[in-house]
């Protein structure tokens, strides 16, 4: 189904509760019902004067950014970048009670390419910890299958022109506060739990796809 403007706030398709305690049901009301509905409005009130903008999905919105008109280009990078990171950020977990692994495909990737799943995990969190002020951490995969770490400022995405963001880590401090305070290293080493490996496994098979 081809997505675009007027963008929706996607549901959940898990109840708010679901990732207890991990992450609250509050912060995930506060996370999903504010923070991300405003990112999605504010994207439609960015797109509507521009008749152009309004067939293209969120990738190619993103991958045209330079294209906009300039007085639009702030906002339009801000709340798609929002939509587009949040979205798949939520779609990646899932509660505990449903623990997964990477496909064999992926599990021999993340061996090749980083020496094994905990290696993965302590980059990923090396890059998440080391996001100065607002940001997300990924991991992303290559036209090839090459996977890599890399983060961005604000509500940025990876270039997705040569990379598929699998995974996302969301160290804006709303993804947290509520729950771990300050403490941003033990978010991530709880996040990290209640990962979807399933759902990132067909990211990854789908690579070709999500070009
Ligand atoms: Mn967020």
């Amino acid at each position: 189904m081809i997505e675009n403007y007027p963008f929706k706030l996607k549901p959940l398709n898990y109840s708010y509760d679901a990732l207890e305690p991990i992450i609250s049901e509050e912060t995930l009301h506060f996370h999903h019902d504010k923070h991300l509905k405003t990112y999605v409005e504010n994207l439609n009130k960015a797109i509507e004067p521009y008749i152009n903008l309004q067939n293209l999905t969120i990738n190619n919105i993103i991958k045209q950014l330079e294209k906009i008109p300039k007085t639009a280009q702030t906002a339009v990078r801000n709340n798609s970048g929002g939509v587009y990171n949040h979205e798949l950020y939520f779609s990646i977990l899932t509660d505990q009670r449903n623990v997964t692994k990477p496909s064999k495909t992926l599990q021999a990737s993340i061996e090749r390419d980083f020496g094994g799943m905990e290696k993965m995990i302590e980059k990923l969190k090396s890059a998440a910890i080391g996001c100065f002020g607002s940001g997300w951490s990924y991991i992303v995969t290559d036209k090839n299958g090459i996977l890599s770490i890399c983060t961005t400022a604000n509500q940025d995405v990876p270039d997705l022109y040569n990379f598929v963001p699998l995974l996302a880590v969301d160290v804006w401090e709303h993804a947290y506060y509520l729950d771990y305070q300050n403490r941003r290293a033990d978010y991530f080493d709880e996040f990290i739990k209640l990962i979807n490996w399933d759902v990132i496994s067909k990211r990854y098979d789908d690579r070709y796809i999500n070009f």
